[in-house]
C-alpha cells in the first residue's frame, strides 16, 4: 500500500490537504492513504479529520511506498526536506488542482503545487519545489527556477525571468519583459505583497510598493514624509 504524505500542516498544508485528497480520488487511492507528516507533530493524531504523523515516523517507516509533497512556503525548508526525504527513499509528489489550468509547451519540475484556478499559459518553464497559490498566473515565454514561491494572487505577466528561491507575495504584479530581453527577478529576491514590479530586481533584494522599490528606500521615504507631516 502506497502512503501520500502532505509534509507540513501548517497554513498552507491544511489548504492543500484538500487539492492532496481530490488529485488521489481521482487516481482510486483511498483517502486513508493520505496523511499530514510534520515533525512539530509528536504523537499519531487527526487534523481537519486526517491522520498525522510524526516526520521522524514516517522517515523510519520501511514497510509501504512513501511519497511527500513539501507544503511549506518557506524555499530554504522544502530544499532541506527534499534531500532529506530522497535520503530516506520516499518519492517526491506534486499536486495540481483539479481547476488549475495548464495550457501548452509547459514544462514543470518535480515537486510542484498548482493550487485552485491557478493559470500557466504558454511556453513556460519552471524548475523543482514551485509553488503557486490560488489564483496565481504565469503567462507566456517565463522561465522560473527552483524553490520558488508565489503567494495567492502573483501576476506574472508574459517573458519574466524569475531565479531560484524568489518569493512573490500576494497580489503582487510583474510587469511583461520582451523578447531576448525578459525582466528578471534575482535569486532569492523578495516581492511584496501588492507590489508592482516594473523593473528588474536584484538578486537577494525586497522589493514593495508601486512602482516596486527596494525596501531600504521605501522605508527611508516613509520616515521622511513622517517628520514632515
Ligand atoms: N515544518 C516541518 N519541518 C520543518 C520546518 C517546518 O514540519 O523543518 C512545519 C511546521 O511545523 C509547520 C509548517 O511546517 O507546521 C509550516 O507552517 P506555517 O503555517 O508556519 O507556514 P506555511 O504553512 O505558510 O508554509
Amino acid at each position: 500500500m502506497d502512503l501520500y504524505a502532505v509534509y507540513g500542516a501548517g497554513g498552507f498544508g491544511r489548504e492543500m490537504m484538500y487539492v492532496a485528497r481530490q488529485q488521489l480520488r481521482a487516481q482510486g487511492v483511498s483517502p486513508d492513504q493520505v496523511i499530514f507528516v510534520d515533525d512539530a507533530v509528536k504523537e499519531n493524531q487527526l487534523i481537519n479529520g486526517q491522520r498525522s504523523m510524526p516526520a521522524t515516523d514516517f522517515l523510519a517507516l520501511q514497510s509501504v511506498q512513501r511519497h511527500a509533497v513539501l507544503a511549506i512556503a518557506n524555499s530554504e525548508i522544502r530544499e532541506r526536506l527534499a534531500l532529506r526525504c530522497v535520503e530516506h527513499g520516499i518519492k517526491l509528489w506534486s499536486l495540481c488542482a483539479e481547476t488549475a489550468l495548464i495550457m501548452d509547451g509547459v514544462e514543470i519540475g518535480e515537486g510542484a503545487i498548482l493550487a485552485p484556478f491557478v493559470n500557466l499559459t504558454a511556453n513556460i518553464r519552471i524548475g523543482k519545489q514551485f509553488h503557486a497559490n490560488s489564483y496565481s498566473y504565469v503567462m507566456h515565454d517565463c522561465v522560473i527556477g527552483d524553490f520558488v514561491t508565489f503567494a495567492p494572487g502573483v501576476k506574472c505577466n508574459g517573458n519574466v525571468v524569475i531565479e531560484d528561491h524568489a518569493y512573490i507575495g500576494a497580489g503582487a504584479v510583474i510587469k511583461q519583459g520582451v523578447p531576448g530581453k525578459p525582466r528578471v527577478i534575482g535569486r532569492g529576491a523578495v516581492i511584496g505583497m501588492g507590489a508592482v514590479v516594473t523593473r528588474d530586481v536584484a538578486p537577494g533584494v525586497t522589493v514593495v510598493g508601486n512602482p516596486a522599490r527596494p525596501m531600504s528606500v521605501a522605508a527611508k521615504m516613509s520616515s521622511v514624509s513622517a517628520s514632515t507631516d
